[in-house]
Protein backbone atom coordinates (compact mmCIF):
# COMPACT_ATOMS: atom_id res chain seq x y z
CA UNK A 1 0.00 0.00 0.00
CA UNK A 2 1.49 3.95 -0.94
CA UNK A 3 2.41 5.73 2.34
CA UNK A 4 0.51 9.19 2.29
CA UNK A 5 3.67 10.65 1.33
CA UNK A 6 4.10 8.82 -1.83
CA UNK A 7 0.89 9.42 -2.72
CA UNK A 8 1.65 13.06 -2.16
CA UNK A 9 4.27 13.28 -4.19
CA UNK A 10 2.85 11.79 -7.06
CA UNK A 11 0.29 13.57 -7.27
CA UNK A 12 2.56 16.68 -7.18
CA UNK A 13 4.41 14.90 -9.65
CA UNK A 14 1.04 14.94 -12.19
CA UNK A 15 0.99 18.13 -11.71
CA UNK A 16 2.83 19.73 -14.82
CA UNK A 17 1.82 23.31 -14.61
CA UNK A 18 2.74 24.00 -11.09
CA UNK A 19 6.19 21.88 -11.29
CA UNK A 20 6.55 23.91 -14.51
CA UNK A 21 5.94 27.05 -11.81
CA UNK A 22 7.66 26.10 -9.34
CA UNK A 23 10.87 24.57 -11.41
CA UNK A 24 10.65 28.47 -12.86
CA UNK A 25 10.94 30.15 -9.72
CA UNK A 26 13.49 28.29 -8.10
CA UNK A 27 15.73 28.53 -10.97
CA UNK A 28 15.48 32.40 -11.05
CA UNK A 29 15.91 32.46 -7.21
CA UNK A 30 19.01 30.16 -7.25
CA UNK A 31 19.73 32.69 -10.20
CA UNK A 32 19.48 35.97 -7.77
CA UNK A 33 21.06 34.42 -4.41
CA UNK A 34 24.33 33.58 -6.59
CA UNK A 35 24.47 37.12 -7.74
CA UNK A 36 23.96 38.57 -4.82
CA UNK A 37 27.05 36.59 -2.91
CA UNK A 38 29.60 37.77 -5.62
CA UNK A 39 32.43 36.84 -3.16
CA UNK A 40 32.25 33.69 -2.09
CA UNK A 41 35.22 34.61 1.06
CA UNK A 42 32.77 37.66 2.19
CA UNK A 43 29.82 34.90 2.06
CA UNK A 44 31.95 32.23 3.75
CA UNK A 45 33.05 34.99 6.60
CA UNK A 46 29.45 36.61 6.76
CA UNK A 47 28.32 33.13 7.10
CA UNK A 48 30.78 32.33 9.93
CA UNK A 49 29.17 35.68 11.30
CA UNK A 50 25.70 34.44 11.76
CA UNK A 51 26.13 31.17 12.35
CA UNK A 52 28.15 32.71 15.45
CA UNK A 53 25.76 34.83 16.46
CA UNK A 54 22.43 32.16 15.94
CA UNK A 55 24.95 29.79 18.34
CA UNK A 56 25.34 32.08 21.16
CA UNK A 57 21.41 32.87 21.10
CA UNK A 58 21.11 29.67 21.41
CA UNK A 59 23.25 28.42 24.17
CA UNK A 60 22.13 31.67 26.29
CA UNK A 61 18.13 31.06 25.15
CA UNK A 62 16.58 31.14 29.02
CA UNK A 63 18.55 34.02 29.93
CA UNK A 64 17.76 36.26 26.95
CA UNK A 65 14.42 35.33 27.05
CA UNK A 66 14.17 36.15 30.41
CA UNK A 67 15.96 39.30 29.16
CA UNK A 68 13.97 40.29 25.95
CA UNK A 69 10.77 39.67 28.63
CA UNK A 70 11.72 41.92 31.07
CA UNK A 71 12.95 44.77 28.29
CA UNK A 72 9.63 43.97 26.00
CA UNK A 73 7.56 44.90 29.65
CA UNK A 74 9.37 48.10 30.18
CA UNK A 75 8.49 49.08 26.42
CA UNK A 76 5.15 48.41 27.30
CA UNK A 77 5.02 45.30 25.34
CA UNK A 78 2.49 42.47 27.19
CA UNK A 79 4.56 39.24 26.93
CA UNK A 80 2.83 36.00 26.96
CA UNK A 81 4.08 32.53 27.04
CA UNK A 82 2.58 29.46 24.79
CA UNK A 83 4.07 26.30 25.60
CA UNK A 84 1.60 24.09 22.73
CA UNK A 85 0.01 25.67 19.53
CA UNK A 86 -3.29 25.10 21.29
CA UNK A 87 -2.23 27.57 24.24
CA UNK A 88 -0.98 30.20 21.41
CA UNK A 89 -4.09 29.93 19.37
CA UNK A 90 -6.12 30.50 22.61
CA UNK A 91 -4.40 33.11 23.78
CA UNK A 92 -4.79 35.55 20.34
CA UNK A 93 -8.46 34.38 20.72
CA UNK A 94 -8.70 36.10 24.44
CA UNK A 95 -6.66 38.49 22.62
CA UNK A 96 -9.00 39.48 19.80
CA UNK A 97 -12.20 38.89 21.66
CA UNK A 98 -10.97 41.08 24.39
CA UNK A 99 -11.18 44.11 21.37
CA UNK A 100 -14.45 43.25 20.66
CA UNK A 101 -13.96 42.36 16.88
CA UNK A 102 -14.43 39.61 15.02
CA UNK A 103 -12.28 40.02 12.15
CA UNK A 104 -8.23 40.39 12.32
CA UNK A 105 -5.72 41.80 9.62
CA UNK A 106 -2.62 39.13 9.24
CA UNK A 107 0.42 39.75 8.00
CA UNK A 108 2.50 36.43 6.81
CA UNK A 109 3.54 34.37 9.78
CA UNK A 110 5.24 31.16 9.58
CA UNK A 111 4.40 30.21 13.00
CA UNK A 112 0.61 30.83 12.59
CA UNK A 113 0.71 28.07 9.82
CA UNK A 114 2.40 26.01 12.07
CA UNK A 115 -0.37 26.39 15.22
CA UNK A 116 -3.17 26.52 12.39
CA UNK A 117 -4.06 29.83 13.45
CA UNK A 118 -6.49 30.75 11.14
CA UNK A 119 -8.90 27.94 11.51
CA UNK A 120 -9.24 28.30 15.17
CA UNK A 121 -9.76 31.30 14.37
CA UNK A 122 -12.78 30.60 12.88
CA UNK A 123 -13.97 27.72 15.05
CA UNK A 124 -14.16 30.75 17.38
CA UNK A 125 -16.15 33.21 14.83
CA UNK A 126 -13.05 35.29 14.21
CA UNK A 127 -11.96 36.16 10.34
CA UNK A 128 -8.43 35.92 9.84
CA UNK A 129 -7.58 38.10 6.58
CA UNK A 130 -4.46 37.30 4.68
CA UNK A 131 -2.46 40.52 3.63
CA UNK A 132 0.72 39.03 2.31
CA UNK A 133 -0.61 39.37 -1.46
CA UNK A 134 0.94 35.35 -1.78
CA UNK A 135 -1.15 34.28 1.19
CA UNK A 136 -3.74 36.30 -0.14
CA UNK A 137 -3.80 34.41 -2.82
CA UNK A 138 -3.63 30.95 -1.65
CA UNK A 139 -6.51 31.70 1.26
CA UNK A 140 -8.49 32.66 -1.56
CA UNK A 141 -7.77 29.41 -2.97
CA UNK A 142 -8.45 27.41 -0.37
CA UNK A 143 -5.09 25.81 -0.34
CA UNK A 144 -1.78 25.90 2.31
CA UNK A 145 1.45 27.49 1.12
CA UNK A 146 4.01 26.08 -1.26
CA UNK A 147 7.20 27.60 -0.33
CA UNK A 148 7.81 29.77 3.65
CA UNK A 149 8.75 32.36 1.67
CA UNK A 150 6.70 32.77 -1.68
CA UNK A 151 3.77 31.23 -0.86
CA UNK A 152 1.92 31.26 -4.64
CA UNK A 153 5.33 30.31 -6.24
CA UNK A 154 3.27 26.95 -7.41
CA UNK A 155 0.69 29.38 -9.26
CA UNK A 156 1.44 31.19 -12.37
CA UNK A 157 -0.19 35.12 -13.31
CA UNK A 158 -2.77 33.18 -15.11
CA UNK A 159 -4.11 30.91 -12.77
CA UNK A 160 -3.95 33.93 -9.92
CA UNK A 161 -6.04 35.95 -12.28
CA UNK A 162 -8.68 32.78 -12.58
CA UNK A 163 -8.65 32.70 -8.94
CA UNK A 164 -9.56 35.98 -8.54
CA UNK A 165 -12.08 35.93 -10.59
CA UNK A 166 -13.85 32.83 -9.38
CA UNK A 167 -14.30 35.31 -5.94
CA UNK A 168 -15.08 38.36 -7.48
CA UNK A 169 -17.11 37.70 -10.67
CA UNK A 170 -18.33 41.40 -10.48
CA UNK A 171 -15.08 42.80 -10.98
CA UNK A 172 -12.80 43.28 -14.15
CA UNK A 173 -9.38 40.96 -13.95
CA UNK A 174 -6.70 41.50 -15.95
CA UNK A 175 -3.99 38.94 -16.48
CA UNK A 176 -0.92 41.18 -15.90
CA UNK A 177 0.73 41.03 -12.85
CA UNK A 178 0.80 45.06 -12.47
CA UNK A 179 -3.26 44.40 -12.66
CA UNK A 180 -3.45 41.69 -10.28
CA UNK A 181 -1.40 43.60 -7.65
CA UNK A 182 -3.20 46.55 -8.26
CA UNK A 183 -6.61 44.83 -7.98
CA UNK A 184 -5.16 42.97 -4.46
CA UNK A 185 -4.07 46.60 -3.14
CA UNK A 186 -7.29 48.38 -3.74
CA UNK A 187 -9.38 45.38 -2.01
CA UNK A 188 -7.00 44.58 0.88
CA UNK A 189 -6.94 48.95 1.69
CA UNK A 190 -10.71 48.87 2.14
CA UNK A 191 -9.74 46.47 5.32
CA UNK A 192 -6.75 47.67 6.42
CA UNK A 193 -8.70 51.00 7.42
CA UNK A 194 -11.10 48.89 9.31
CA UNK A 195 -10.07 46.10 10.98
CA UNK A 196 -8.78 46.89 14.79
CA UNK A 197 -6.61 44.25 15.30
CA UNK A 198 -3.40 43.12 13.60
CA UNK A 199 -1.29 40.16 13.64
CA UNK A 200 2.40 40.02 12.55
CA UNK A 201 5.15 37.21 12.41
CA UNK A 202 8.40 38.40 14.11
CA UNK A 203 11.69 37.54 12.32
CA UNK A 204 13.86 38.87 15.31
CA UNK A 205 13.52 39.65 18.33
CA UNK A 206 16.12 41.52 20.17
CA UNK A 207 16.84 41.02 23.51
CA UNK A 208 18.66 43.76 24.69
CA UNK A 209 16.29 46.26 23.28
CA UNK A 210 12.93 44.52 23.76
CA UNK A 211 12.55 45.00 20.00
CA UNK A 212 10.90 42.85 17.51
CA UNK A 213 12.28 43.29 13.71
CA UNK A 214 9.99 42.72 10.95
CA UNK A 215 10.83 42.20 7.18
CA UNK A 216 9.07 42.35 4.24
CA UNK A 217 8.37 43.61 0.89
CA UNK A 218 4.34 44.79 0.66
CA UNK A 219 3.96 46.96 3.05
CA UNK A 220 1.33 44.93 4.66
CA UNK A 221 3.53 44.18 7.31
CA UNK A 222 3.73 47.58 8.60
CA UNK A 223 0.05 48.29 8.23
CA UNK A 224 -0.41 45.58 10.26
CA UNK A 225 1.42 46.54 13.06
CA UNK A 226 0.71 50.07 12.57
CA UNK A 227 -3.28 51.14 11.16
CA UNK A 228 -4.59 48.67 13.94
CA UNK A 229 -5.31 49.78 17.97
CA UNK A 230 -4.24 46.17 18.81
CA UNK A 231 -0.92 44.75 17.35
CA UNK A 232 -0.25 40.60 18.22
CA UNK A 233 2.93 39.47 17.25
CA UNK A 234 3.98 35.80 17.04
CA UNK A 235 7.00 33.83 16.96
CA UNK A 236 8.83 30.87 18.36
CA UNK A 237 11.13 31.21 20.93
CA UNK A 238 14.39 30.36 19.09
CA UNK A 239 13.92 33.89 17.34
CA UNK A 240 15.36 36.02 19.79
CA UNK A 241 19.31 37.30 19.54
CA UNK A 242 21.20 39.14 22.14
CA UNK A 243 22.17 42.79 20.75
CA UNK A 244 20.89 44.67 18.34
CA UNK A 245 24.68 44.90 16.78
CA UNK A 246 23.98 41.63 15.47
CA UNK A 247 20.61 41.81 13.32
CA UNK A 248 22.34 43.59 10.25
CA UNK A 249 24.69 40.42 9.29
CA UNK A 250 21.49 38.37 9.79
CA UNK A 251 19.43 40.23 7.60
CA UNK A 252 21.98 40.55 5.16
CA UNK A 253 22.46 36.78 5.49
CA UNK A 254 18.82 36.50 5.03
CA UNK A 255 17.29 38.67 2.22
CA UNK A 256 20.18 37.80 -0.35
CA UNK A 257 19.99 33.96 0.53
CA UNK A 258 15.80 34.28 0.24
CA UNK A 259 15.40 36.62 -2.89
CA UNK A 260 18.97 37.99 -3.71
CA UNK A 261 17.90 41.35 -2.29
CA UNK A 262 20.08 43.61 -0.11
CA UNK A 263 17.84 44.38 1.55
CA UNK A 264 14.07 44.22 2.04
CA UNK A 265 11.77 47.28 0.75
CA UNK A 266 10.63 47.55 4.43
CA UNK A 267 12.58 46.55 7.66
CA UNK A 268 10.13 47.10 10.55
CA UNK A 269 11.75 47.65 14.31
CA UNK A 270 8.54 47.73 16.67
CA UNK A 271 9.30 48.51 20.52
CA UNK A 272 6.51 49.12 21.58
CA UNK A 273 2.75 50.42 21.53
CA UNK A 274 2.13 54.11 20.69
CA UNK A 275 3.51 56.91 22.90
CA UNK A 276 1.58 59.70 24.50
CA UNK A 277 2.99 62.18 22.26
CA UNK A 278 2.36 59.73 19.18
CA UNK A 279 -0.64 60.15 16.52
CA UNK A 280 -0.25 56.71 14.91
CA UNK A 281 0.77 53.15 16.31
CA UNK A 282 -1.03 50.44 17.95
CA UNK A 283 -2.64 51.72 21.34
CA UNK A 284 -1.58 47.91 23.04
CA UNK A 285 1.09 45.18 21.46
CA UNK A 286 1.33 41.95 22.41
CA UNK A 287 4.23 39.65 21.84
CA UNK A 288 2.89 35.79 22.27
CA UNK A 289 6.38 33.62 22.68
CA UNK A 290 5.87 29.41 21.30
CA UNK A 291 7.74 26.96 22.90
CA UNK A 292 5.57 23.54 20.91
CA UNK A 293 8.81 21.08 21.13
CA UNK A 294 11.44 24.12 20.63
CA UNK A 295 12.77 23.69 24.21
CA UNK A 296 13.56 20.31 23.27
CA UNK A 297 15.25 20.99 20.79
CA UNK A 298 17.90 23.40 22.27
CA UNK A 299 18.29 21.16 24.80
CA UNK A 300 19.78 18.45 22.31
CA UNK A 301 23.63 19.26 21.26
CA UNK A 302 22.76 17.79 17.67
CA UNK A 303 19.76 19.05 17.67
CA UNK A 304 19.84 22.43 18.61
CA UNK A 305 21.09 23.35 14.90
CA UNK A 306 17.75 23.31 13.81
CA UNK A 307 16.75 26.19 15.53
CA UNK A 308 19.55 28.10 14.29
CA UNK A 309 16.82 28.62 11.04
CA UNK A 310 16.04 31.98 9.57
CA UNK A 311 13.64 31.00 7.41
CA UNK A 312 15.23 32.26 4.13
CA UNK A 313 13.89 28.97 2.34
CA UNK A 314 17.51 28.85 -0.04
CA UNK A 315 17.50 25.04 1.13
CA UNK A 316 14.23 24.27 -0.70
CA UNK A 317 15.53 26.48 -3.64
CA UNK A 318 18.21 24.21 -4.22
CA UNK A 319 16.43 20.77 -3.32
CA UNK A 320 16.33 18.58 -6.29
CA UNK A 321 13.54 17.13 -4.40
CA UNK A 322 11.71 19.79 -4.10
CA UNK A 323 12.28 22.07 -6.53
CA UNK A 324 10.67 19.57 -9.02
CA UNK A 325 7.69 18.09 -6.18
CA UNK A 326 6.98 21.76 -4.22
CA UNK A 327 5.76 22.30 -1.37
CA UNK A 328 2.43 20.49 -1.39
CA UNK A 329 3.79 17.34 -2.53
CA UNK A 330 5.08 17.02 1.33
CA UNK A 331 2.07 18.15 2.89
CA UNK A 332 3.38 19.99 6.01
CA UNK A 333 3.68 23.37 6.96
CA UNK A 334 8.18 23.23 6.94
CA UNK A 335 8.68 21.34 3.18
CA UNK A 336 12.42 20.82 1.82
CA UNK A 337 15.45 19.82 3.74
CA UNK A 338 14.15 22.26 6.61
CA UNK A 339 10.64 19.99 6.95
CA UNK A 340 12.43 16.93 6.70
CA UNK A 341 14.30 17.93 9.76
CA UNK A 342 11.66 20.31 12.01
CA UNK A 343 8.44 19.14 11.27
CA UNK A 344 9.12 14.97 13.16
CA UNK A 345 10.59 17.26 15.93
CA UNK A 346 7.15 19.02 16.48
CA UNK A 347 4.73 16.58 15.37
CA UNK A 348 6.81 13.53 15.91
CA UNK A 349 8.60 11.04 13.96
CA UNK A 350 5.56 8.86 12.81
CA UNK A 351 4.11 10.40 9.93
CA UNK A 352 6.47 13.77 9.36
CA UNK A 353 9.64 11.37 10.07
CA UNK A 354 8.38 10.08 6.35
CA UNK A 355 9.95 13.47 5.02
CA UNK A 356 13.70 12.76 5.63
CA UNK A 357 13.39 9.78 3.28
CA UNK A 358 12.14 12.29 0.28
CA UNK A 359 15.74 12.91 0.02
CA UNK A 360 18.83 12.50 -2.11
CA UNK A 361 21.40 13.50 0.83
CA UNK A 362 23.01 15.47 -1.96
CA UNK A 363 24.14 17.87 0.28
CA UNK A 364 23.16 20.84 -1.84
CA UNK A 365 20.56 22.85 1.11
CA UNK A 366 23.95 22.70 3.37
CA UNK A 367 26.04 24.18 1.03
CA UNK A 368 23.69 27.13 0.79
CA UNK A 369 22.18 27.51 3.79
CA UNK A 370 23.34 31.00 5.66
CA UNK A 371 23.38 29.59 9.11
CA UNK A 372 25.51 26.46 8.44
CA UNK A 373 22.71 24.16 9.43
CA UNK A 374 24.03 20.03 9.11
CA UNK A 375 20.97 19.55 7.45
CA UNK A 376 21.94 16.10 5.62
CA UNK A 377 23.38 14.88 9.00
CA UNK A 378 20.02 16.17 10.81
CA UNK A 379 18.14 14.40 8.23
CA UNK A 380 20.21 11.06 8.87
CA UNK A 381 19.36 11.36 12.44
CA UNK A 382 15.81 11.73 11.92
CA UNK A 383 16.09 8.02 9.95
CA UNK A 384 18.07 6.95 12.57
CA UNK A 385 15.81 7.73 15.55
CA UNK A 386 12.88 6.40 13.43
CA UNK A 387 14.47 3.06 12.62
CA UNK A 388 15.02 3.14 16.38
CA UNK A 389 10.95 3.57 16.94
CA UNK A 390 9.24 2.86 13.76
CA UNK A 391 7.87 -1.22 13.48
CA UNK A 392 7.29 -0.35 9.64
CA UNK A 393 9.41 -0.28 6.61
CA UNK A 394 12.15 1.11 8.24
CA UNK A 395 12.69 -1.09 10.81
CA UNK A 396 12.48 -3.77 7.86
CA UNK A 397 15.76 -1.88 6.29
CA UNK A 398 17.04 -1.70 10.10
CA UNK A 399 17.35 -5.39 10.39
CA UNK A 400 18.30 -6.29 6.62
CA UNK A 401 21.41 -3.69 7.69
CA UNK A 402 22.41 -5.59 10.73
CA UNK A 403 22.04 -8.44 8.72
CA UNK A 404 24.78 -7.25 6.87
CA UNK A 405 26.75 -5.71 9.91
CA UNK A 406 27.09 -9.13 11.60
CA UNK A 407 28.32 -10.51 8.23
CA UNK A 408 30.63 -7.73 7.32
CA UNK A 409 31.68 -7.57 10.65
CA UNK A 410 34.09 -11.47 10.27
CA UNK A 411 36.01 -11.71 7.05
CA UNK A 412 35.94 -15.81 6.94
CA UNK A 413 31.93 -15.08 6.95
CA UNK A 414 31.79 -12.04 4.45
CA UNK A 415 34.09 -13.97 1.94
CA UNK A 416 31.98 -17.19 2.04
CA UNK A 417 28.62 -15.30 1.41
CA UNK A 418 29.91 -13.40 -1.46
CA UNK A 419 31.52 -16.33 -3.02
CA UNK A 420 28.18 -18.26 -2.89
CA UNK A 421 26.71 -14.77 -4.23
CA UNK A 422 29.08 -14.43 -7.02
CA UNK A 423 28.36 -18.33 -8.35
CA UNK A 424 24.46 -17.48 -8.12
CA UNK A 425 24.97 -14.15 -10.22
CA UNK A 426 23.75 -15.97 -13.33
CA UNK A 427 20.38 -17.23 -11.40
CA UNK A 428 20.00 -13.30 -9.19
CA UNK A 429 20.50 -11.31 -11.16
CA UNK A 430 17.60 -11.94 -13.86
CA UNK A 431 15.32 -12.18 -10.94
CA UNK A 432 15.97 -9.05 -9.45
CA UNK A 433 14.08 -6.80 -11.87
CA UNK A 434 10.76 -8.75 -10.56
CA UNK A 435 11.85 -7.08 -7.05
CA UNK A 436 8.73 -5.56 -5.33
CA UNK A 437 10.14 -2.35 -4.58
CA UNK A 438 9.13 1.17 -6.03
CA UNK A 439 13.24 1.86 -6.28
CA UNK A 440 13.70 -0.99 -8.73
CA UNK A 441 10.16 -0.04 -10.33
CA UNK A 442 12.25 3.24 -12.09
CA UNK A 443 15.35 2.05 -12.20
CA UNK A 444 17.85 -0.78 -13.22
CA UNK A 445 18.77 -2.55 -10.21
CA UNK A 446 22.27 -3.14 -9.22
CA UNK A 447 24.08 -6.77 -10.22
CA UNK A 448 25.50 -9.08 -8.85
CA UNK A 449 29.20 -9.43 -9.97
CA UNK A 450 30.41 -12.54 -11.19
CA UNK A 451 33.82 -12.65 -9.65
CA UNK A 452 34.18 -11.37 -5.99
CA UNK A 453 36.32 -8.13 -5.08
CA UNK A 454 38.63 -10.58 -2.96
CA UNK A 455 39.46 -12.96 -6.02
CA UNK A 456 39.85 -9.75 -8.39
CA UNK A 457 41.94 -7.99 -5.65
CA UNK A 458 44.12 -11.51 -5.03
CA UNK A 459 44.56 -11.90 -8.77
CA UNK A 460 46.17 -8.21 -8.51
CA UNK A 461 49.02 -9.28 -6.33
CA UNK A 462 47.10 -8.21 -3.40
CA UNK A 463 47.45 -10.10 -0.16
CA UNK A 464 44.32 -10.41 2.24
CA UNK A 465 45.62 -7.15 3.79
S1 LIG B 1 17.50 25.59 7.05
FE1 LIG B 1 18.98 27.17 6.40
S2 LIG B 1 18.59 27.41 4.21
FE2 LIG B 1 16.78 26.35 5.06
S3 LIG B 1 15.33 27.96 5.55
FE3 LIG B 1 16.54 27.59 7.40
S4 LIG B 1 18.25 29.06 7.30
FE4 LIG B 1 17.35 28.97 5.26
Amino acid sequence: MSSPLRTRLREALARAPARRNIGRAMAGLVDKRRAAFPDAQALEQLRDQGQAIRDQALANLPALLRELEANCRANGIEVHWARTAAEANEKVRELVQAAGTTSVLKGKSMVSEEIGLNAALAEAGIEALETDLGEWIIQLAGEAPSHIVAPAVHLDRREVAARFREHFPELEVGEEIADLTALARRLLRERFAQLRVGISGVNFLIAETGTLCLIENEGNGRLCTTLPEVHIAITGIEKVIARLDQLPPLLRLLTRSATGQPITTYVNLISGPRGTDERDGPRAVHLILLDNGRARLQADPELRATLRCIRCGACMNHCPVYTRVGGHGYGTVYPGPLGAVLEPRLHGLAAPGELAEASSLCGACAEVCPVRIPLPQLIRRVRRDRARVSPGTTGRQARLWSLWAAIMAHPARARAVTRTLALLAPVINPALHWLPSPWTRHRQPPQLARETLAKLASEEGFGDE
